[in-house]
């Protein structure tokens, strides 16, 4: 099955002479990843195409993986590839609509379907993992270098939290393998993703010391404008405090709320065992069964939001009491 969309998305490939490759806004190591490095396939597979990744918006600490490319003029007869976006309103990329040819590319659950063709696989651990398959699957028409073996790996380590998550499948690390191959230098590649500012440490000791827990088990954080000030965190940077929560134990679920400039919360909504995009998509969000996130306006919006998360996970708790 997968093997016949993969088929049709190279074809497509094939019969373009211009492609234009974007993702979704705000882009984390998947986003970015994946992009570049089907780019990087594409452009090394068929030199004489004019392939180029174009978005609105950009993530500094995903500098390392290189600039992106400038719209072209025109996108009539261009194949435009989106990846690892849900909908349509998280594109990076508002002429999105313009090519003769949609491709949309995601391993979201297909909520929001769009695009003339959809290879849509919500069980894989990353779209990152998913353009590794298209390359190793098709050994004689796609070619991958170091670069772009770097960048999927870029996106399939930090998508599965370092292999961690139960995404991560037995066919992941078979992709994971195929990548390394082609040279990918870890050990570079780790400290530019990992390796943090002294002013984050504090910052991360700042939130420690403010993190919560309800009744039944459900972490969370406030950052509020203030924290970020005084520790002279960017909003970006503080977003990643959602990590700190990740081995509480009986927090099966944990929340990061983060302000942002504009004075909208982001809300990260992570969770272990039991599912939790329904509950972003109550709040107007939406994401993975265990990784989701939304924006809120006010703090009663965000506390309404960690009451229903502590019922969810008191109920949980209850019918699963061996797991705990
Ligand atoms: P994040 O916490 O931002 O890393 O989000 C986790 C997952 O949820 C990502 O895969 C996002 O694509 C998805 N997600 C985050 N925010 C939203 C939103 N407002 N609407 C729909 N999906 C979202």
């Amino acid at each position: 099955m997968s093997e016949d969309i993969m088929k049709a998305v190279i074809d497509q490939i094939k019969s373009h002479d211009s492609i234009i490759i974007s993702r979704h806004k705000r882009p984390d190591g998947d986003a970015v990843g994946s992009t570049k490095g089907l780019a990087g396939i594409i452009r090394l597979s068929f030199p004489q195409k004019d392939v180029r990744v174009v978005n609105e918006d950009w993530s500094d600490y995903l500098a390392f993986l290189g600039k992106e490319d400038k719209m072209p003029e025109t996108l009539s007869g261009a194949l435009v590839i989106v990846l690892d976006t849900g909908n349509v309103e998280r594109i990076s990329n508002s002429r999105y609509a313009e090519g003769s040819m949609l491709i949309k590319i995601d391993h979201h659950i297909n909520n929001s379907p769009y695009g003339d063709l959809q290879w849509v696989e919500d069980q894989r651990s990353s779209v990152c993992e998913m353009i590794a398959d298209l390359a190793c699957s098709n050994p004689d028409v796609l070619k991958m270098d170091e670069q772009s073996a770097t960048a999927l790996y870029t996106g399939m380590v930090t998508d599965t939290g370092r292999f961690k998550f139960d995404s991560t499948g037995p066919r992941t690390m078979a992709l994971a393998s195929f990548l390394l191959e082609k040279g990918v230098d870890t050990e570079t590649l780790f400290s530019r993703l990992y390796m943090e500012d002294f002013s984050f440490l504090k910052f991360q000791a700042a939130v420690f010391s403010k993190m919560k827990i309800t009744e039944n088990g459900v972490a969370y954080l406030i950052v509020t404008p203030s924290m970020q000030a005084r520790h002279d965190i960017s909003f970006e940077s503080a977003c990643n405090c959602v990590s700190f929560l990740d081995s509480i134990k009986g927090s099966l679920i944990y929340l990061a709320f983060i302000y942002s400039p504009s004075g909208d919360i982001r809300v990260r909504l992570r969770s272990r065992f039991l599912a939790i995009n329904t509950l972003a998509e109550k709040y107007g969000g939406g994401g993975h069964e265990k990784a989701a996130g939304a924006t809120v306006k006010t703090r009663a919006q965000a506390m309404a939001l960690i009451a229903d998360a502590d019922r969810m996970l008191g109920e949980f708790k209850r019918s699963h009491e061996d797991l705990l």
